[in-house]
């Protein structure tokens, strides 16, 4: 849908999330000691870890929100620092606690997602209808966000993450909030996404929705990943 990227489906490379030896500190803190990471094309990659494991820090480096201190990592096999517009033209990112315009109606704030993807207006709008009904939010999407709750605001995030069929999808903490039918509704649009070959990575406290929705699991415990369910990190 968006122009370009659409276009590139067999230029793809097979790695589209990929990290080398990547490290962010803040201060003297360190978030992420050397972190290699690859996510196949059209894999689900859930990332697990304790409080202050690095999991947020890690997604938004990867959805260039934030610049590593060293190491490197690519998107749809585009630098996040050096190529970053490019990685932005080809993700869709839903924050932990998303960054929503309380004046705006929810059809204003997916409105103004449409125009800044510069998405085809007749195809987003039957997107955002879809996946507003998927997710129960079709109702609500005439009012505004400040009288939403914490679950609404969280699935019109998602919806603004979605939309488009970005190739990298960057889920961070996305079933927070909701109710079981919205989750399960959720894992079905990631799964349905995963059929048309869309990456996922999320990371989530829920262990039950991470094993029922990723491919594999990794965990990030003290800014360092290991692959797989390491169950000491998994049960905080
Ligand atoms: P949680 O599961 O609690 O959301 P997380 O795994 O997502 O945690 P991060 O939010 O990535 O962890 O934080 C990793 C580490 O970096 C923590 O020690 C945190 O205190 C620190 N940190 C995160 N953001 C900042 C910041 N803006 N300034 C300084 N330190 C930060």
């Amino acid at each position: 849908m968006a122009e370009g990227p659409a276009s590139e489906v067999a230029i793809l490379p097979e790695s589209m999330i990929e990290t080398r030896a990547l490290r962010k500190e803040y201060g003297p803190g360190v978030a992420l000691a050397g972190v290699d990471l690859r996510v196949s094309r059209g894999e689900i990659v859930g990332l697990i870890g304790p409080n202050g494991a690095g999991k947020s820090t890690l997604l938004k480096v990867l959805a260039t929100l934030l610049e590593p201190t060293a190491g490197s990592a690519r998107v749809a096999g585009f630098d996040v620092v050096r190529e970053s517009m490019e990685v932005k033209r080809r993700i869709g990112y839903a924050p932990e606690s998303g960054f929503l315009f309380d004046a705006l109606t929810g059809r204003e704030f997916l409105d103004m997602a449409v125009d800044l993807k510069k998405l085809d207006r007749k195809e987003a709008d039957a997107q955002m209808l879809d996946l507003s009904e998927a997710l129960n939010i079709r109702d609500v999407l005439k009012q505004p966000i400040s009288a939403y709750s914490k679950g609404m605001r969280k699935k019109v995030s998602i919806v603004s993450a979605l939309i488009g069929n970005p190739q990298v999808l960057i889920l961070d903490e996305p079933v927070d909030g909701l109710y079981r039918s919205s989750v399960a509704a959720l894992i079905d649009v990631l799964r349905g996404l995963r059929e048309q070959m869309t990456t996922t990575i999320l990371c989530s406290h829920m262990i039950e929705v991470v094993e029922a929705t990723c491919d594999r699991i990794c965990t990030l415990s003290g800014g360092v990943l290991a692959e797989g369910q390491i169950e000491a990190s998994a049960s905080e």
